[in-house]
C-alpha cells in the first residue's frame, strides 16, 4: 500500500535551513512515491501567539512560498491550511477527553519550549495541549509516515497513544498508527551553534536570506576556540562550520578531506568559512529567487492554498464521523 505522509510547519516566520535539511528536502522526494499532505499549522502557531496573531497570519503565504521555492509541487502534494479544516479542531476536542493534564506536562519538547518561552505559571491552555491538535492533524489524514525533526518524536509517540485509546474505546480499528521519518540532520543548531535553529529564537538563516545575511551569518560562526594559528591542529567535534558542511556540502568525501586537514593543522578558519559560504550561497540563490517570484503573485498563492485545502476538507470529514461513532455520538 502507498505510504500516506503528513507533515507541516507553524507559520510563525519564514522557513529556515533547519526546515530544509530536517524535513523539506525529504518532502520533495516523498511526493514522487507517496500520497503527501503538508499542513500550514496556523492554529498551532496561535498557541503561543494568541495576543500577537498577525505574526501568524502574516506568515501563511511566506511559508507557502517557501514550500514552492524548494520544489514542493501542489500537483503532487496537497498543501492546506489548518484553521480552514474544522475536522482538525473537532478531533482535538474528542481526543482531549482521553488525555490527562499530567501526560501533557511530561512531554519533553513542550517542557523545553515552556522554559525557553518563559511562560512561568501563565502557560496558555492551547500551548500545553498542542500535541493533541497535532495528533488530530496526523490521524485526520490517516497518515502512516511523518517526516519531522527530532523535537517532534514525542508528538508522534503521543499520537500513537491516542490512536490506541480511540481504537480501544471503539472496539475496532478506527485510526491508524504512524511512524516518524528522521532525516540525516534531524536537529540543525542555530547559526550560533547553540539551541536548535528555530524561528522563535532569532538564530535562524531563512530560505529567503540575501547574500549579505548569509555572509554575515557564516562570518560570525564559531569554529574551534583553540585553533589560533593556521598550523595548529583544530577540533572538528562541536565546530559549527563543520556541522553545517556535514549538513549542506554535496560531497561527503571532500568534507572528510577538510576534516582531516583541519585536525592535522594547516587549514585556516577563513578558508573553511569561504567554502561553507559559497555552498550556502549556491544552495539559497535559486530558492530565494523562486520564493520572490511566488510572493509577487499573492492571488496565485491564495488559489493554490484554497485548492489544496478544499481537497483536504473532503478527506478529513470522514474521519470525524468514525471518531464520533467511537464515542457513540
Ligand atoms: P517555532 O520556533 O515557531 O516553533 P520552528 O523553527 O521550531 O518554529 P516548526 O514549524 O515548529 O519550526 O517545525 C516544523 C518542522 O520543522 C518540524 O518537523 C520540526 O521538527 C522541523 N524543524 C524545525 N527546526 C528544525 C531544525 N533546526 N532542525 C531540523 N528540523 C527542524
Ligand atoms: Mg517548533
Amino acid at each position: 500500500m502507498q505510504q500516506k505522509v503528513l507533515t507541516g510547519d507553524r507559520p510563525t516566520g519564514p522557513l529556515h535551513l533547519g526546515h530544509y535539511v530536517g524535513s523539506l528536502k525529504q518532502r520533495v522526494e516523498l511526493q514522487n512515491t507517496s500520497s503527501q499532505t503538508v499542513l500550514i499549522a496556523d492554529l498551532q502557531g496561535l498557541t503561543d501567539n494568541g495576543h500577537t496573531p498577525r505574526k501568524v497570519s502574516d506568515n501563511i503565504l511566506n511559508v507557502l512560498a517557501d514550500y514552492l521555492a524548494v520544489g514542493i509541487d501542489p500537483e503532487r502534494t496537497t498543501i492546506c491550511l489548518q484553521s480552514a479544516l474544522p475536522a482538525l479542531s473537532e478531533l482535538t476536542m474528542y481526543y482531549s477527553n482521553l488525555v490527562t493534564v499530567s501526560r501533557l506536562q511530561r512531554n519533553p519538547t513542550v517542557k523545553a519550549e515552556i522554559a525557553s518561552k518563559k511562560f512561568g505559571s501563565s502557560i496558555p491552555a492551547g500551548f500545553l495541549s498542542y500535541p493533541i491538535s497535532q495528533a488530530a492533524d496526523i490521524t485526520a489524514f490517516r497518515a502512516t509516515l511523518v517526516p519531522v525533526g527530532d523535537d517532534q518524536l514525542p508528538m508522534v509517540e503521543f499520537t500513537n497513544e491516542i490512536v490506541r485509546k480511540v481504537n480501544s474505546v471503539a472496539g475496532k480499528e478506527v485510526l491508524v498508527e504512524c511512524r516518524p521519518l528522521l532525516s540525516k540532520v534531524s536537529r540543525l543548531p542555530g547559526v550560533d551553534g547553540l539551541a536548535k535553529m528555530s524561528k522563535s529564537l532569532g538564530n535562524a538563516l531563512t530560505l529567503g536570506s540575501d547574500e549579505t545575511q548569509i555572509r554575515k551569518a557564516v562570518k560570525k560562526m564559531y569554529t574551534d576556540p583553540g585553533h589560533l594559528r593556521v598550523e595548529d591542529p583544530g577540533n572538528v567535534e562541536g565546530n559549527v562550520v563543520f556541522t553545517y558542511l556535514d549538513a549542506f556540502y554535496p560531497e561527503e568525501a571532500y568534507v572528510q578531506l577538510l576534516k582531516d586537514r583541519y585536525e592535522r593543522g594547516g587549514l585556516a578558519d577563513s578558508r573553511l568559512k569561504a567554502i561553507l559560504e559559497e555552498c550556502l550561497q549556491e544552495l539559497l540563490r535559486p530558492i530565494r529567487e523562486r520564493r520572490a517570484e511566488f510572493l509577487a503573485d499573492k492571488a496565485q498563492l491564495t488559489d493554490i492554498l484554497r485548492a489544496g485545502t478544499g481537497k483536504a476538507h473532503s478527506e478529513t470529514e470522514g474521519i470525524v464521523q468514525g471518531v464520533k461513532a467511537a464515542f457513540g455520538l
